[in-house]
Protein backbone atom coordinates (compact mmCIF):
# COMPACT_ATOMS: atom_id res chain seq x y z
CA UNK A 1 0.00 0.00 0.00
CA UNK A 2 1.18 3.14 -0.99
CA UNK A 3 1.73 4.76 2.88
CA UNK A 4 0.41 8.27 1.98
CA UNK A 5 -2.89 6.63 -0.01
CA UNK A 6 -5.89 6.70 2.78
CA UNK A 7 -6.42 4.12 3.89
CA UNK A 8 -9.28 1.68 2.47
CA UNK A 9 -12.67 1.45 4.29
CA UNK A 10 -11.50 -2.22 6.10
CA UNK A 11 -8.13 -0.98 7.22
CA UNK A 12 -9.56 1.82 8.62
CA UNK A 13 -12.04 -0.02 10.56
CA UNK A 14 -9.05 -1.98 12.11
CA UNK A 15 -6.89 1.34 12.38
CA UNK A 16 -10.26 2.48 14.74
CA UNK A 17 -10.44 -0.76 16.75
CA UNK A 18 -5.99 0.01 17.36
CA UNK A 19 -6.64 3.54 17.89
CA UNK A 20 -9.51 2.26 20.81
CA UNK A 21 -7.24 0.36 22.08
CA UNK A 22 -4.49 3.05 22.84
CA UNK A 23 -7.21 5.04 24.27
CA UNK A 24 -8.38 2.97 26.60
CA UNK A 25 -4.85 2.08 27.82
CA UNK A 26 -4.29 5.12 28.74
CA UNK A 27 -2.05 5.85 25.39
CA UNK A 28 -2.31 9.04 23.36
CA UNK A 29 -2.66 8.47 19.03
CA UNK A 30 0.08 8.78 16.92
CA UNK A 31 0.85 11.98 15.54
CA UNK A 32 0.70 13.25 12.19
CA UNK A 33 -1.70 12.62 9.17
CA UNK A 34 -3.50 9.84 9.76
CA UNK A 35 -2.60 7.07 7.09
CA UNK A 36 0.91 8.74 6.42
CA UNK A 37 3.86 6.75 7.21
CA UNK A 38 4.95 8.55 10.00
CA UNK A 39 1.63 7.90 11.28
CA UNK A 40 1.49 3.88 10.77
CA UNK A 41 5.16 4.02 12.52
CA UNK A 42 3.81 6.23 15.45
CA UNK A 43 0.41 3.24 15.45
CA UNK A 44 2.68 0.06 15.31
CA UNK A 45 5.22 1.38 17.68
CA UNK A 46 2.71 2.33 20.09
CA UNK A 47 0.92 -1.37 19.91
CA UNK A 48 4.09 -3.19 20.19
CA UNK A 49 4.62 -1.36 23.12
CA UNK A 50 0.88 -1.77 24.51
CA UNK A 51 1.61 -5.87 23.99
CA UNK A 52 4.60 -6.04 25.82
CA UNK A 53 3.06 -4.49 28.87
CA UNK A 54 0.97 -6.03 31.70
CA UNK A 55 -1.90 -3.69 32.32
CA UNK A 56 -2.96 -4.12 35.87
CA UNK A 57 1.37 -2.77 37.00
CA UNK A 58 2.79 -1.61 33.74
CA UNK A 59 5.62 -3.67 34.29
CA UNK A 60 6.96 -5.97 31.06
CA UNK A 61 5.07 -9.25 31.04
CA UNK A 62 5.79 -12.33 30.39
CA UNK A 63 6.17 -12.32 26.57
CA UNK A 64 8.17 -9.37 26.81
CA UNK A 65 10.09 -11.08 30.04
CA UNK A 66 10.92 -14.08 27.69
CA UNK A 67 12.06 -12.44 24.50
CA UNK A 68 14.48 -10.74 27.14
CA UNK A 69 15.73 -13.17 29.00
CA UNK A 70 16.62 -15.08 25.63
CA UNK A 71 18.34 -11.74 24.66
CA UNK A 72 20.32 -11.89 28.05
CA UNK A 73 21.35 -15.14 27.69
CA UNK A 74 22.98 -14.67 24.42
CA UNK A 75 24.71 -11.25 25.82
CA UNK A 76 26.12 -13.54 28.24
CA UNK A 77 27.20 -16.44 26.15
CA UNK A 78 29.29 -14.04 24.22
CA UNK A 79 30.13 -11.50 26.45
CA UNK A 80 31.38 -13.97 29.79
CA UNK A 81 29.56 -11.01 31.82
CA UNK A 82 27.72 -11.92 34.78
CA UNK A 83 24.11 -11.94 35.28
CA UNK A 84 21.01 -11.97 37.86
CA UNK A 85 18.16 -13.37 37.69
CA UNK A 86 15.26 -13.06 40.18
CA UNK A 87 11.92 -14.46 40.93
CA UNK A 88 9.92 -13.21 43.14
CA UNK A 89 6.97 -14.01 44.37
CA UNK A 90 4.35 -12.95 47.32
CA UNK A 91 3.94 -14.60 49.97
CA UNK A 92 0.69 -15.53 51.38
CA UNK A 93 -0.82 -13.49 48.58
CA UNK A 94 -4.32 -15.37 48.41
CA UNK A 95 -4.88 -14.11 52.49
CA UNK A 96 -5.12 -10.67 50.92
CA UNK A 97 -7.41 -11.47 49.04
CA UNK A 98 -9.53 -13.32 50.69
CA UNK A 99 -9.16 -10.70 53.75
CA UNK A 100 -9.56 -7.62 51.88
CA UNK A 101 -11.32 -8.23 48.25
CA UNK A 102 -9.39 -8.66 44.95
CA UNK A 103 -9.41 -4.76 44.48
CA UNK A 104 -7.03 -4.82 47.40
CA UNK A 105 -4.66 -7.46 46.36
CA UNK A 106 -4.75 -5.67 42.77
CA UNK A 107 -3.42 -2.75 44.72
CA UNK A 108 -0.85 -4.57 46.39
CA UNK A 109 0.22 -5.70 43.21
CA UNK A 110 0.56 -1.98 41.81
CA UNK A 111 2.46 -0.85 44.75
CA UNK A 112 4.69 -3.95 44.57
CA UNK A 113 5.56 -3.59 41.23
CA UNK A 114 6.50 0.40 41.51
CA UNK A 115 8.42 -0.33 45.06
CA UNK A 116 10.38 -3.62 42.40
CA UNK A 117 11.36 -0.42 39.87
CA UNK A 118 12.75 2.05 41.91
CA UNK A 119 14.90 -0.86 43.40
CA UNK A 120 16.84 -1.42 40.56
CA UNK A 121 18.91 0.56 38.01
CA UNK A 122 17.00 1.42 34.66
CA UNK A 123 18.66 -1.37 33.02
CA UNK A 124 17.09 -4.02 35.03
CA UNK A 125 14.23 -5.22 33.15
CA UNK A 126 11.37 -6.07 35.90
CA UNK A 127 8.34 -8.36 34.33
CA UNK A 128 5.08 -9.53 36.24
CA UNK A 129 5.13 -13.01 34.92
CA UNK A 130 2.24 -14.49 36.68
CA UNK A 131 -0.72 -13.31 39.19
CA UNK A 132 1.43 -12.69 42.14
CA UNK A 133 5.07 -13.38 40.40
CA UNK A 134 7.70 -10.87 39.35
CA UNK A 135 10.63 -11.42 37.67
CA UNK A 136 13.88 -9.47 37.57
CA UNK A 137 16.75 -9.77 35.13
CA UNK A 138 19.94 -7.92 35.99
CA UNK A 139 22.41 -7.43 33.16
CA UNK A 140 26.21 -6.62 34.21
CA UNK A 141 25.65 -7.73 37.95
CA UNK A 142 28.50 -9.08 39.44
CA UNK A 143 28.10 -12.34 41.65
CA UNK A 144 29.19 -9.83 44.89
CA UNK A 145 26.34 -7.89 44.31
CA UNK A 146 24.05 -10.53 43.91
CA UNK A 147 22.64 -11.17 47.36
CA UNK A 148 22.68 -7.26 48.23
CA UNK A 149 20.35 -6.52 45.33
CA UNK A 150 17.87 -9.22 46.19
CA UNK A 151 18.01 -8.55 49.85
CA UNK A 152 17.52 -4.83 49.23
CA UNK A 153 14.22 -5.75 47.54
CA UNK A 154 13.00 -8.04 50.04
CA UNK A 155 13.75 -5.65 52.40
CA UNK A 156 11.86 -2.41 50.17
CA UNK A 157 8.95 -4.11 50.06
CA UNK A 158 8.59 -5.44 53.84
CA UNK A 159 8.89 -2.01 54.88
CA UNK A 160 6.32 -0.73 52.11
CA UNK A 161 2.93 0.00 53.31
CA UNK A 162 0.03 -0.31 50.93
CA UNK A 163 -2.92 1.80 51.31
CA UNK A 164 -5.98 -0.64 50.07
CA UNK A 165 -8.20 2.05 51.68
CA UNK A 166 -8.27 5.73 53.09
CA UNK A 167 -6.83 4.87 56.42
CA UNK A 168 -6.39 1.41 56.16
CA UNK A 169 -2.34 0.26 55.40
CA UNK A 170 -1.56 -3.33 54.63
CA UNK A 171 2.25 -5.21 54.95
CA UNK A 172 3.04 -7.69 52.69
CA UNK A 173 6.34 -9.53 52.10
CA UNK A 174 7.79 -11.18 49.11
CA UNK A 175 10.21 -14.29 49.07
CA UNK A 176 13.03 -14.11 46.26
CA UNK A 177 15.31 -16.78 44.41
CA UNK A 178 18.12 -16.26 42.11
CA UNK A 179 20.47 -17.81 39.40
CA UNK A 180 23.46 -16.26 37.82
CA UNK A 181 23.51 -16.99 34.30
CA UNK A 182 26.30 -19.71 33.76
CA UNK A 183 29.02 -17.50 31.75
CA UNK A 184 30.75 -18.38 28.24
CA UNK A 185 28.22 -21.20 28.25
CA UNK A 186 24.98 -21.09 26.29
CA UNK A 187 22.55 -22.02 28.12
CA UNK A 188 18.54 -21.63 27.62
CA UNK A 189 16.00 -19.16 29.45
CA UNK A 190 14.00 -21.82 30.56
CA UNK A 191 16.36 -23.60 32.46
CA UNK A 192 17.90 -20.31 33.90
CA UNK A 193 14.16 -19.10 34.95
CA UNK A 194 14.13 -23.41 36.15
CA UNK A 195 17.41 -22.72 38.75
CA UNK A 196 16.03 -19.40 39.77
CA UNK A 197 12.27 -20.74 40.68
CA UNK A 198 14.61 -23.23 42.46
CA UNK A 199 15.84 -21.31 44.42
CA UNK A 200 12.61 -19.21 45.27
CA UNK A 201 10.71 -22.50 46.12
CA UNK A 202 13.62 -23.11 48.57
CA UNK A 203 13.17 -19.32 50.65
CA UNK A 204 9.22 -20.43 50.60
CA UNK A 205 9.86 -23.66 52.41
CA UNK A 206 12.68 -22.22 54.38
CA UNK A 207 9.87 -19.54 56.21
CA UNK A 208 9.14 -16.95 53.23
CA UNK A 209 10.50 -13.86 53.77
CA UNK A 210 13.80 -14.62 52.73
CA UNK A 211 16.08 -14.11 49.77
CA UNK A 212 18.01 -17.48 48.25
CA UNK A 213 20.77 -17.57 45.56
CA UNK A 214 22.09 -20.08 43.52
CA UNK A 215 26.27 -20.57 45.24
CA UNK A 216 27.98 -19.23 42.01
CA UNK A 217 31.71 -19.86 42.99
CA UNK A 218 32.17 -23.03 41.52
CA UNK A 219 30.16 -22.72 38.38
CA UNK A 220 26.77 -24.64 38.47
CA UNK A 221 26.07 -25.79 35.68
CA UNK A 222 24.07 -28.68 34.73
CA UNK A 223 23.91 -31.36 32.38
CA UNK A 224 21.66 -29.63 29.94
CA UNK A 225 23.21 -26.82 29.91
CA UNK A 226 26.64 -29.21 29.36
CA UNK A 227 25.14 -30.96 26.59
CA UNK A 228 24.60 -27.69 25.13
CA UNK A 229 27.93 -26.10 25.49
CA UNK A 230 29.32 -29.09 23.59
CA UNK A 231 26.26 -29.69 21.14
CA UNK A 232 26.94 -25.32 20.40
CA UNK A 233 29.46 -24.12 17.43
CA UNK A 234 29.42 -20.76 18.89
CA UNK A 235 33.58 -22.00 19.95
CA UNK A 236 34.32 -23.01 16.34
CA UNK A 237 32.65 -19.68 14.63
CA UNK A 238 36.32 -18.05 15.33
CA UNK A 239 38.45 -20.86 13.25
P1 LIG B 1 2.73 -18.57 48.79
O1 LIG B 1 3.31 -17.79 49.94
O2 LIG B 1 3.01 -20.02 48.91
O3 LIG B 1 3.16 -18.03 47.47
O4 LIG B 1 1.15 -18.42 48.91
P2 LIG B 1 0.17 -17.54 48.04
O5 LIG B 1 -1.12 -17.42 48.77
O6 LIG B 1 0.85 -16.25 47.66
O7 LIG B 1 0.07 -18.37 46.70
P3 LIG B 1 -1.17 -19.03 45.98
O8 LIG B 1 -0.63 -19.56 44.69
O9 LIG B 1 -1.88 -20.00 46.88
O10 LIG B 1 -2.16 -17.85 45.69
C1 LIG B 1 -1.90 -16.86 44.77
C2 LIG B 1 -3.10 -15.94 44.73
O11 LIG B 1 -2.87 -14.85 43.84
C3 LIG B 1 -4.35 -16.62 44.24
C4 LIG B 1 -4.96 -15.66 43.24
O12 LIG B 1 -6.27 -15.40 43.54
C5 LIG B 1 -4.13 -14.40 43.42
N1 LIG B 1 -4.01 -13.62 42.21
C6 LIG B 1 -3.44 -14.01 41.03
N2 LIG B 1 -3.50 -13.00 40.13
C7 LIG B 1 -4.13 -11.95 40.74
C8 LIG B 1 -4.51 -10.64 40.32
O13 LIG B 1 -4.26 -10.19 39.19
N3 LIG B 1 -5.13 -9.84 41.24
C9 LIG B 1 -5.42 -10.29 42.50
N4 LIG B 1 -6.03 -9.46 43.35
N5 LIG B 1 -5.09 -11.53 42.91
C10 LIG B 1 -4.46 -12.35 42.06
MG1 LIG C 1 2.76 -17.86 43.11
MG1 LIG D 1 2.60 -16.30 46.44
Amino acid sequence: MNPASPPSPACALHYEQALQLLAQSGREAPGGEPGSAAWLQGLIDALVELSSRDALTGLANRRAFELALAREVDRVARSGEPALLLALDLDHFKRVNDSWGHAAGDEVLETVAAALVECVRPMDLVARIGGEEFAIILPNCGVAFGHTVAERLRRRIETTPVAIAPRQTLGVTISIGGAFAPQWVRSTPELWLERADQQLYRAKTLGRNLVQIEPAAAPIVSADEKQLLFESSQFLDHE
